[in-house]
Formats: C-alpha cells, sequence, structure tokens
C-alpha cells in the first residue's frame, strides 16, 4: 500500500533530488531535514554521482556485468543499470527495494538493453537470506559468478552496526570471489557540534531516520573485504577528479562511500 500520510524515505530522497513523485508529509520531512542541515540537496546529488562511478568502475575496469542493487530508490537520471549497460550492454541487475512506491514505479527500472536483463523484487534488506534464495533473482543472476551489491544510502535505515555487518556479510558469503559491495551511510564525522546537537535533538524527537556512522563503523561494514583506493571518504571525494571542481566539503556532503572487493 502506498502511504501518504507518512513519511517516505525513498520520496523524500526523490524530493531533495528535484523530483515530482513525493506528497506533502514527505516534503515537510524534507525540508525539517533541510532547515538543519541546508546542504542535503547536495549530499543527494553527490550521492547519486558516487553511485554513478562506482558503477563505472565496476562495469568498466572491474569487468562486473551483474549487479544487486538494494534499497534502489524512486527511479532518476543514472539509474544502475542504465549506467552499467551503457558499458556493458550485457550487464544483469536485480533491483530490490521495500517500499511499495518503489514497486509502482518499478516499469522505468526495468528498460533493459536486449542483451541484459533487469528485474525488481520487493524485499526487505534485513532478510538477506530471502532476497538470495528469490526465484526472479535467481533467475537474473548466476551467483557462481562475482556479483557488485549496491548498499547506497540505505544501511544507514539499519540502527545497529551488528545487524548492517551481518546483513553485508550474509549477501557477500553468498557471493564468489571477485565480487564486490558498495556502500554509502550518512556520516556525523565532519558536523560542528550545533549541527551535531541538532541532529540528536531531531532523532530524540523520532524526526530523523536515518543512523549515522563513524569512518571506522563504515569498515567494520567492510570487515574481511579489501577496500579499494581512496578508502573510506566522503562519497564526493570518491574517485572524483573527472567532476567539477571544487568539490563539496566533506561536511556539506555528510555521508561516506566505500568499495570493497571479496579476495
Ligand atoms: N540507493 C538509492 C536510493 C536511496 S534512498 C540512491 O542512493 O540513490 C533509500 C532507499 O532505501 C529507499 O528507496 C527506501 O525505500 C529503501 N529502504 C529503506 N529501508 C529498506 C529496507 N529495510 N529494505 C529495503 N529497502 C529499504
Amino acid at each position: 500500500m502506498v502511504d501518504e500520510t507518512r513519511v517516505h524515505s525513498a520520496r523524500r530522497y526523490n524530493y531533495w533530488l528535484g523530483g515530482k513523485d513525493n506528497f506533502a508529509v514527505d516534503r515537510e520531512s524534507g525540508d525539517l531535514i533541510a532547515a538543519n542541515f541546508p546542504t542535503i540537496r547536495v549530499t543527494a546529488v553527490e550521492n547519486r554521482g558516487f553511485l554513478r562511478r562506482a558503477v563505472e568502475f565496476l562495469a568498466g575496469e572491474a569487468g562486473i556485468r551483474q549487479f544487486l542493487d538494494v534499497g534502489t530508490g524512486l527511479p532518476t537520471a543514472d539509474n544502475t543499470h542504465e549506467v552499467a549497460q551503457r558499458l556493458a550492454p550485457d550487464s544483469r541487475i536485480v533491483y530490490v527495494d521495500n517500499d511499495p512506491m518503489v514497486l509502482v514505479h518499478a516499469r522505468a527500472l526495468l528498460t533493459s538493453t536486449p542483451e541484459g536483463r533487469t528485474a525488481y523484487l520487493e524485499a526487505d534488506l534485513r532478510e538477506p537470506g530471502r532476497i538470495l534464495a528469490d526465484d526472479t533473482l535467481r533467475d537474473v543472476l548466476d551467483l557462481d559468478q562475482p556479483v557488485a551489491v549496491m548498499l547506497i544510502a540505505v544501511l544507514h535505515f539499519v540502527r545497529e552496526t551488528e545487524v548492517a555487518v551481518s546483513i553485508v556479510r550474509t549477501l557477500l558469503d553468498a557471493l564468489p570471489s571477485g565480487s564486490y559491495v558498495v556502500i554509502s551511510n550518512a556520516t556525523g564525522d565532519f558536523a560542528d557540534p550545533e549541527t551535531k546537537a541538532r541532529f540528536d535533538a531531531l532523532m530524540a524527537a523520532g524526526k530523523l531516520d536515518a543512523f549515522v556512522r563513524t569512518a571506522d563503523e563504515v569498515r567494520e561494514l567492510v570487515d574481511g573485504l579489501e577496500i579499494l583506493e581512496p578508502g573510506v571518504v566522503p562519497v564526493s571525494d570518491w574517485r572524483a577528479d573527472g567532476e567539477s571542481q571544487p568539490r563539496p566539503k566533506p561536511s556539506e556532503v555528510a555521508v561516506y562511500g566505500v568499495v570493497a572487493r571479496k579476495p
């Protein structure tokens, strides 16, 4: 059911990106966060830029042809399959989200090239075993071949780092050596004390649903995997030499990104 009275992170993110697939509750929540963190739209755009550069690296240099994109969000410009299939038309992508609103718009994610494939499944990140066992997923992805798992701006909705760690581990355990994981997660590491205090207050009032992680906590998420250069950095600084300069400040972005490879 699409609930117009409850804030949905997918619709609020769509609002920050300038999209139209959002309701009044989402815009109110988005504006409240923007009032406390005025560069949130920069954050959203930079997070999408990270997704694009990471997929370009994976489909290009890394030779990856299979993607599992969990926490897909509402379709926007440069969805994972579009970026991957531009470089490698035979890429296969499975999208996963638990928001029925994303399902409503999923048609825009199913515009695969004839050589490749895309599929959408509605499932919860907190049930990685169910995702991996899904018939649609098994039909599209060959789990004996490397897969890149995309967890972009979604793990911060899982509060406990141990739970997030076990989700990443369960997903990667099912995949062969040479698979990758791409993660972005909100952080408070660059926030000044006033911003931190405002965010703590919003969290205490139940107005915030994203849990920040430190760089060390993000490294914990990929423990046992090889972290690629340049490591755990603000998403805006991950292999961003080709982007417009100067890059936004880490404090304006406040989201870490990392790409890691299963040895
Ligand atoms: N990955 C996209 C969208 C991020 S918005 C991007 O970075 O651009 C976060 C998305 O995660 C939303 O679409 C929301 O519905 C989804 N999400 C949040 N919690 C989830 C969960 N437990 N299981 C699956 N998807 C979830």
